[in-house]
């Protein structure tokens, strides 16, 4: 099983992420966008996420399934 941690260290040139969405450059207070899980990366809220903890990177062309 893999296990896969998020840093959090706070850096004043770090772009802000949103938890709401999973984008970067603003915060889930301002964010206007559809809300995203974190985890599978559907249209819906990570809390309630029913689906499988696993998580898409796309890395050089090639898509990365981490679960
Ligand atoms: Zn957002
Ligand atoms: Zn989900």
């Amino acid at each position: 099983m893999l296990t896969v941690s998020f840093e959090r260290k706070k850096k004043s040139s770090e772009p802000s992420q949103c938890y709401r969405c999973q984008r970067y450059g603003h915060t889930q207070r301002n964010c206007r966008l559809a809300e995203r899980c974190v985890k599978c990366g559907e249209d819906h809220n990570s809390t309630s996420c029913s689906g499988t903890r696993s998580l898409t990177v796309e890395r050089g062309g090639t898509t990365w399934r981490i679960s």
